[in-house]
């Protein structure tokens, strides 16, 4: 990275967002870089054990498809800086914006933002305590400790479905446990779900404790029709009830909903003019490795309509 070097675009974030976002702004032949404080691309696309929906390229697991879209970009000579971003100023008189990371200040004409989302907890007594010790929320990354032991995932969502299909093919028995009677899931993954004999669905159910001394043992258990109350014995439990969007260091930059989700349209352009906001941090109706590509082409799109008004 060279000092007092202005980019056109500064793209944050190395998920499908901001790769599909680089691969055009290079194509555009604008001056970008992707800054991410991870050397490994991908974001959370890297913990999904089998793509199948991503056009084209069905079948691959999630940290194969990274690579493809990395070696993509690499190809192409997208130019990355490994750093951590800490916030965004906005120069008035030059028009540009200082994006301040933990390495260095870098100037760019425009930004977009693509840092992604990471999980929600749970939020129940036992989950801080025994995180890392039993408590999970990444089965392709932990699953293989579990080997033909008893696991619990708790969610009812695309991912939950699918570390509940993972985790059958090693555990001996996976409960999943969900707090309504249907599914949010894609029709497909329900299916292979509903073909394991291994996985028991426990329905309107909620796990109000995660039990241990210094591993998980179990999990309390409770019917919210019923109200009955068990213990189930457990030596893992994975949690994927959500995700929450990483937009905190942006938070009186640009408008954001009341979950910190970035307002912006398919233009991916929001409140900030030169600032726009590509992929699972934008809010949206479908949060899907697809649209989150779509959105980084269309935020380089209008950053380029931006940076070329500008200039008028
Ligand atoms: P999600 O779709 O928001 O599902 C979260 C699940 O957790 C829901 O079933 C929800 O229950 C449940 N939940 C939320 N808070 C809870 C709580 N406090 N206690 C118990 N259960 C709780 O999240 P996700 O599965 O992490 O997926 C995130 C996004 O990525 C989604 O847009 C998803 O479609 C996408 N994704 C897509 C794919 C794919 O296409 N292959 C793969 C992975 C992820 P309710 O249903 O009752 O609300």
């Amino acid at each position: 990275m060279m000092k007092n070097e202005v980019y056109d675009l500064l793209i944050i974030g190395s998920g499908p967002a901001g790769l599909g976002a680089a691969v055009y702004a290079v194509r555009a032949g604008l001056k970008a870089a992707v800054v991410d404080k991870s050397p490994v691309s991908g974001g959370q696309v890297l913990s999904t054990y089998e793509v199948d929906n991503y056009l084209g390229l069905p079948g691959l697991s999630g940290g194969e498809l990274s690579e493809r879209f990395r070696e993509h970009a690499d190809r192409l000579g997208v130019q990355f800086i490994i750093a951590e971003v800490q916030g965004i100023g906005s120069n008035e008189e030059q028009r540009t914006y200082t994006v301040r990371t933990d390495q260095a200040d870098l100037e760019a004409g425009a930004v977009i933002l693509a840092t992604g989302a990471s999980h929600s907890p749970l939020g129940v007594p036992g989950e801080t305590e025994l995180s890392g010790m039993g408590v999970s929320y990444c089965a392709t990354c932990d699953g293989a400790f579990y080997r033909k032991r008893t696991v619990a995932v708790v969610g009812g969502g695309d991912v939950a479905v699918e570390d509940a299909v993972f985790l059958a093919g090693i555990c001996s028995k996976v409960y999943l446990i969900h707090r309504r009677d249907q599914l949010r899931a894609a029709d497909s993954l329900q299916k292979k779900l509903f073909s394991l004999a291994n996985v028991e669905v426990l329905w309107d159910s909620e796990v109000k404790e995660i039990l241990g001394r210094d591993m998980v043992e179990g999990i309390r258990v409770c019917n919210n029709k019923s109200g009955e109350e068990n213990r189930l014995d457990v030596e893992g439990v994975f949690i994927a009830v959500g995700i929450v969007p990483d937009t905190g260091v942006f938070s009186g930059l640009v408008e954001m909903d009341d979950k910190g989700y970035v307002l912006a349209d398919e233009s991916c352009a929001t409140s900030e003019k030169g600032i726009f906001a590509a992929g699972d941090i934008r809010k949206k109706a479908m949060r899907q490795i697809i649209t989150a590509v779509a959105d980084g082409a269309n935020a380089v799109h209008s950053a380029q309509a931006y940076l070329n008004a500008e200039k008028m």
